[in-house]
């Protein structure tokens, strides 16, 4: 776990869903294998093949941007709009079959909801993200939930934050950003002023009330 400029009085956590709440390898590969077995059955090719064609898309993408894209960016480039990706996503995905509800998340959750508000900021439609914090019996302690039909824009675009930084209502500079990947979770809401936690899974969030302790300190000496 890595701490960045995490600000001197934090009134709300932002935290990513996939591989940040749960960790399970396997059904972090399983949402990338459904949409690609999916595009190999409407393309007529092999699993394989279809695996082969976006792997080539992505290091094409890679060698000529520098930077790394996602799998709903690289379909586009086979003529699938991302409005067909999400769809797909929001159809094929049951995270219910892979994840179970998390007794010591839930335990943390509520502890952390105590003192700070909590927003889920995905870039999952909302409906597989629902699926997903339900299967973890956590739905119901996140008042906040931003998909990416939510905004229409995927991290590490800013919007994401920033619409679950308004709809809690806390500035920015009192927000902290929690995942477990350092690009998408934790550069840009270092821009928009935000602290960060960069977590290697669950294991890690499970530390967090302790480790924000004396955070809920200061604030009950400032009231
Ligand atoms: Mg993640």
């Amino acid at each position: 776990m890595k701490l960045y400029n995490l600000p001197p009085n934090p009134r709300a956590i932002l935290f990513d869903i996939d591989c940040t709440l749960y960790t399970s390898d396997l059904w972090a590969e399983e949402q990338i294998a459904i949409q690609v077995r999916h595009f190999a059955g409407l393309r007529g090719v092999l699993e394989a093949e279809a695996f082969q064609m976006i792997e080539q898309e992505r290091s094409r993408h890679e060698k000529e941007t520098g930077k790394k894209t996602s799998l709903g960016n690289a379909l586009t480039a086979f003529g699938v709009p991302i409005a067909e990706s999400i769809r797909w996503r929001e159809t094929l995905l049951e995270p219910q079959q892979f994840l179970n509800p998390d007794t010591v998340l839930r335990k943390v959750l509520i502890s952390l909801g105590e003192r700070f508000s909590l927003a889920a900021v995905t870039n999952n439609p909302t409906i597989p993200a629902t699926k997903t914090l339900e299967a973890l019996g956590v739905l119901d302690l996140f008042p906040i939930l931003v998909g990416l039909d939510t905004t229409g824009m995927s991290k590490p675009h800013p919007e994401p934050y920033l619409t679950a930084a308004r709809e809690l209502g806390v500035p920015s500079n009192e927000c902290i950003s929690v995942g477990d990947r350092y690009d998408i979770d934790i550069a840009i809401p270092l821009e928009l002023g935000m602290g960060g936690i960069l977590v290697d899974g669950v294991h890690d969030v499970y530390e967090l009330p302790k480790l924000l302790q004396r955070f809920s300190l200061k604030n009950s000496s400032s009231l």
